[in-house]
């Protein structure tokens, strides 16, 4: 690792004026939690497990997930580690077939709607959880989340496996912080009633912005209508930012929107502290932080949200980056 990169690890994630920004990685293999504390990582902001289902031709056992859990938990060294619960379907199919074919299955049966439906699928990750949360910080969210009672079915069930373990004298910890990504639109209209059930928020501007838009994010015909800084993703943004300060809740953003430099700048102006991108993007990302203002990102946010392009934002978010950092 070059020394500037090494120089940047030990550095704080925070802006020219002393403004905290948490600075987490997106991982997919246990196995990356290397690159993240050499880049000096705050901890892991989404640990995305369906990966162990996609990587291996047998279906991984609870004895697999809490296996892979627990190495990621160690090497974190008391950092928290945000896990994800799978989210297969639509673009992340594994070897089984989940469900029929699907017509449209960015809209089907994926992501949290087929761990619910698929017990035998989502209970032995929710075990492998609770076991590996007994040997460090880990908090665990659900994808995809769009209605109240998917997110309380979730907890129930999370619940249940606590008590089973229990009877079995199975070493666990259940008293963990439990969150959901932020990725349905339906999820921003209704945050406020989201808050009360859940410790923390992370907004999946990848799913957020497909399914704002209406724009498939994997299909090609359609990439240019795909645009993570349309005036309206950033209004759902804002509106998440705003609830969850009334409502005194943590909130990150997880989405590839947080990893390029001047969307960052953007999102910590519109009031967002803990960003989560992938490990190779963290010191370009930090970088970025620690040569502005507070205010200057602030600057930033009040003109974008007059901006009423995509296309004007991203330009006008170049030029800002070019002069600042
Ligand atoms: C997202 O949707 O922004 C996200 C982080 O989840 P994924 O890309 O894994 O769907
Ligand atoms: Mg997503």
């Amino acid at each position: 690792l070059s020394q500037r990169l090494s120089q940047l690890r030990d550095l704080p994630g925070e802006t020219a004026d002393g403004t905290r920004i948490r600075l987490s990685a997106n991982i997919e293999f246990p196995h990356e939690t290397e690159s993240c504390i050499e880049r000096g990582a705050d901890g892991i902001g989404l640990y995305r497990t369906e990966f162990l289902y996609l990587s291996s031709l047998d279906e991984p056992s609870e004895e697999d997930h809490y296996q892979a859990y627990s190495q990621v938990v160690r090497e974190m060294k008391g950092r928290p580690v945000v896990l994800r619960t799978l989210d297969l379907g639509a673009d992340k199919m594994g070897h089984r077939p989940l469900a029929e074919h699907e017509h449209n299955p960015f809209l089907g049966l994926r992501s949290i709607r087929l761990s619910l439906r698929n017990l035998d699928l989502f209970r032995p990750q929710l075990r492998a959880v609770l076991r590996a949360a007994a040997h460090g910080d880990i908090r665990v969210m659900f994808p995809l989340i769009t209605t109240i009672a998917e997110l309380r079915q979730a907890r129930m069930l999370l619940n249940l496996v606590a008590e089973d373990l229990k009877e079995e004298g199975i070493e666990y910890r259940s008293d963990i912080p439990v969150g959901m990504m932020v990725e349905v639109p339906a999820a921003v209209v209704m945050l406020d009633k989201f808050v009360g059930e859940v410790d923390f928020l992370s907004i999946g501007t990848n799913d957020l912005a497909q399914y704002t838009l209406a724009v498939d994010r994997s299909n090609e015909y359609v990439a240019d209508l795909y645009q993570s800084c349309d005036p309206a993703v950033l209004r759902l943004i804002a509106r998440c930012v705003e609830v969850a300060d009334q409502s005194n809740t943590p909130l990150a953003v997880c989405g590839e929107m947080s990893s390029k430099p001047s969307r960052a700048l953007l999102l910590i102006g519109m009031g967002v502290r803990n960003l989560s991108v992938p490990p190779s993007t963290l010191p370009r990302v930090k970088k970025a932080i620690r040569s502005v203002t507070i205010t200057q990102c602030q600057e930033i946010a009040a003109r974008v949200m007059n901006l009423e392009a995509a296309r004007d934002i991203d330009m006008y978010l170049q030029d800002r980056l070019e002069d600042l950092v």
